[in-house]
């Protein structure tokens, strides 16, 4: 009889960075539901501590660690302490990010710097940091969170979409590079997803409608649309896919 590979991923140890709201939170608690021990990053402790408890609260096994992700000593800090703790990190979800959104001629030296620093090379420090872990054990997920602005273009968005492109781009380098060590690394991009990083943009009827007609769907992502694809890439069941940019998007790319 073939062998069909599993989505559970109990014992497994997943480390979600900015795990404390939006994405992050929700990509947290679609891991446990499957069985992970989850642990969440992000530099607001309280809000850090507040959605640990929650996880827990839903039966989850959950732990917060405080981590800047542009911070290269905090964050070789996290991958020791939960290695010392837990054993091993057998999935990463690279998920911290921010946006400032300005037009071309408005956007500031110090905006770009702060969006390329949280967006970019946050995810780098911390896939090299872990990838070195990961390496050790021979095996590992790692799923970077980009955008469907690392795939397409819109105004007010050149830091965010040059970062979402860096991380596109650097998913398919370290896929091919971690393959030997059986690491398979892939990026999702989601569309317009409804967390506190985007309440306020879609607040604007005349953008919420934008966004509408642009999807295929036409509705915008909800945290639940997200879940299955990141169980997916972050369980036995995605050996074969690497290198990959699953963009989760109602069909906003495909248009
Ligand atoms: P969010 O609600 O603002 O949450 C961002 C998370 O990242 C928080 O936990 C935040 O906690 C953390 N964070 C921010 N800066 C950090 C830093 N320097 N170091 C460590 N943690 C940091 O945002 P979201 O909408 O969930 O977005 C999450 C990811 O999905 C981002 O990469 C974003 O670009 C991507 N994304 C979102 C959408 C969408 O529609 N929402 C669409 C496409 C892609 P602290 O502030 O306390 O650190």
């Amino acid at each position: 009889m073939m062998q069909i590979p599993s989505f559970n991923l109990t014992g497994k140890i997943a480390l979600v960075t900015g795990g404390s709201k939006g994405i992050g939170f929700g990509m947290a608690h679609a891991l446990g539901a499957y069985g992970a021990q989850v642990i969440i990053t992000s530099r607001g402790v309280e809000e850090g501590r507040m959605a640990q408890e929650q996880l827990r609260e839903a039966g989850f096994e959950a732990t917060y660690i405080s981590c800047d992700v542009t911070k290269k000593q905090q964050i070789e800090n996290v991958v020791e302490t939960v290695v010392k703790e837990f054993g091993s990190i057998d999935i990463l979800i690279n998920n911290a990010g921010m946006n400032i959104r300005k037009l071309l001629i408005e956007v500031e030296e110090s905006d770009w710097d702060q969006v390329l620093n949280v967006n970019l090379k946050g995810i780098f420090l911390m896939g090299q940091a872990v990838a070195q872990q990961m390496i050790q054990q021979k095996s590992g997920r790692i799923i970077n969170i980009s955008s469907i602005l690392g795939t397409i273009g819109m105004p007010y968005q050149t830091s965010y979409a040059a970062s979402k492109g860096g991380i596109n781009q650097l998913t398919k380098v370290w896929a091919e590079e971690l393959a030997p060590y059986n690491i398979t690394v892939n990026a999702v991009g989601p569309g317009y997803i409804r967390t506190p990083m985007t309440d306020g943009w879609l607040s604007d009827s005349v953008r919420y409608q934008n966004i509408v007609n642009n999807t295929m769907q036409k509705r915008v992502g909800e945290l639940t649309d997200l879940a299955g694809p990141i169980v997916f890439l972050a369980s036995d069941a995605s050996a074969y896919v690497t290198g990959q940019v699953l963009n989760v998007d109602g069909g906003w790319t495909a248009r």
